[in-house]
């Protein structure tokens, strides 16, 4: 194992990486930028390096500050946690030429994965089952038409090199086409430098499931069950659970068996995701694979008793899983609600401003705060502005539920706007309680929670 390792992140997830590595007797480097001097990752880890200026592309994200800081600090191993350089191939191949373990996957899988129509090619090719569409290399408009209209409205267009939900746009009818590829295209190019497109027929009410897996450098795999994701808003995540409800034993295998089969597809080693859409009559369909620890990891941790950043750390040292499949079962059920420095009154805006007073639930078995601030800290408009992320785990959804309702109304911020009330009202909508899920759920219960 590891003697000491650098967490190339800040925020919570910097400090749940130290946690684990604290436990298991490793020493933790931290890096910070000017805004991050006091932040609680640096005082938590045994070490820590200023990298640079607050905003990220002069800190966060420059793979030589981060790899001069490791070499400087004698680090073996670096853990990129989510976000900035997590799907960096460039940043994976740094590490490697520097002698330094990345703790992640391998540059091949990495790159595979980072573009999302190369990899619905090689997860065709593994038969793992895809969305029906066009994911070719020839990006000729009228083509992409052809495809649209073969296919039938309504169409997803999606950026191949997009994510967090940008470069998407929804088509409803041909007369919008054109419009609608011109404003994807812009937005990818924007966001991603490369406006690539893809064509998906668009399920108009799936669910989002995805699925933790983990392999090691021995050629084992397994699946760690599902979370159902489908609480969105604008395609990103607000409520995830675990395990997704109303799901059966032998779909529940099948969509693990079909994730480990895209893992084993791209040589694939530590925790990856594979994302699905899931329709009404339980087919499902491969969106994409995300090659990091997701943020909703906890609630997998929660229902299987696991801790899967030791399993990163166990797996990135060579050594084999820690659990067999047969060994790995689902006890009770567990959300995670994401909180957030934002205005829910104004669309959502991200605010910033000083915690003035910062009380969040009690933390024991049943209720898991993680978070990266504390109370007097600000909220930057440099980074994300989440605030924390509340888990919660019961011995069946309804108790956990009740338990992520009481959570939230016990969960005290002043000194800004959080979506905390938003939260509230949407653990709340009854049709919640029934898991009557999808991912345009929000849109649909805009009356009760607005
Ligand atoms: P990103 O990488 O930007 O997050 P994803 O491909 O993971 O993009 O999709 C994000 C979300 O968009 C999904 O969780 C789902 O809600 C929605 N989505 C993606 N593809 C489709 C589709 N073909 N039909 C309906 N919804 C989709």
């Amino acid at each position: 194992m590891f003697d000491k390792i650098l967490i190339a992140n800040r925020g919570e997830i910097a400090c749940r990486v130290i946690k684990t590595a604290r436990k298991m007797g490793i020493r933790t480097v931290a890096v910070y930028s000017d805004a991050d001097r006091h932040a609680l990752h640096v005082e938590m880890a045994d070490e820590a390096v200023h990298i640079g200026h607050a905003p990220s592309r002069e800190s966060y994200l420059v793979i030589e500050k981060v790899i001069a800081a490791a070499k400087q600090t004698g680090a073996q191993a670096i853990h990129p946690g989510y976000g900035f350089l997590s799907e960096n191939a460039d940043f994976c191949r740094a590490c490697q030429d520097n002698n330094l373990v990345f703790i992640g996957p391998p540059v091949g899988a990495i790159e595979a994965m980072g573009s999302k129509s190369a990899a619905k090619d090689i997860m065709g090719k593994a038969d793992v089952p895809l969305v029906p569409g066009y994911h070719g290399a020839d990006q000729d408009p009228e083509l992409l038409r052809a495809s649209s209209e073969q296919m039938g409205y309504p169409v997803l267009l999606k950026a191949a090199a997009g994510g967090g939900g940008k470069g998407m746009r929804q088509v409803w009818q041909a007369e919008d086409f054109d419009e609608a590829l011109a404003a994807a295209k812009r937005e990818a190019m924007n966001g991603f430098g490369d406006d690539t497109m893809l064509v998906e027929k668009y399920l108009t009410e799936p669910r989002h499931v995805e699925i933790q897996v983990f392999c090691d450098q021995h050629h084992n795999a397994v699946y760690l069950f599902e979370r159902d994701c489908s609480l969105q808003r604008r395609h990103q995540k607000v409520i995830e659970e675990a395990p997704a409800p109303g799901m059966s034993d032998s779909l529940r295998q099948q969509m693990g068996e079909a994730a480990v089969r895209a893992a084993q597809a791209i040589d694939y080693q530590g925790a990856g995701t594979v994302e699905f859409l899931l329709d009404h009559d339980g087919r499902f369909y491969f969106m994409e694979m995300n090659t990091r620890l997701q943020v909703e990891h906890p609630v997998t941790e929660m229902i299987t008793g696991q801790d899967l950043v030791e399993w990163q750390l166990r797996v990135a040292a060579g050594q084999t899983l820690p659990c067999r499949q047969e060994q790995l079962t689902i006890h009770g059920h567990a959300f995670e609600a994401r909180v957030y420095a934002e205005d829910p009154d104004k669309d959502f805006l991200p605010v910033t401003g000083q915690l003035h007073l910062l009380r969040p639930p009690a933390d024991n078995d049943n209720v898991r705060v993680d978070t990266g601030v504390r109370q007097g800290d600000e909220v930057s408009v440099y980074y994300d502005p989440m605030i924390a992320k509340l888990i919660v785990w019961d011995e069946d959804r309804e108790t956990a539920l009740q338990r992520l309702r009481q959570s939230l109304r016990d969960y005290q911020i002043a000194g800004m706007k959080t979506n905390l009330p938003f939260l509230y009202k949407l653990a709340s909508v009854d049709a919640f309680a029934h898991a009557d899920l999808d991912t345009r759920f929000i849109e649909r219960h805009e009356q009760e929670i607005f």
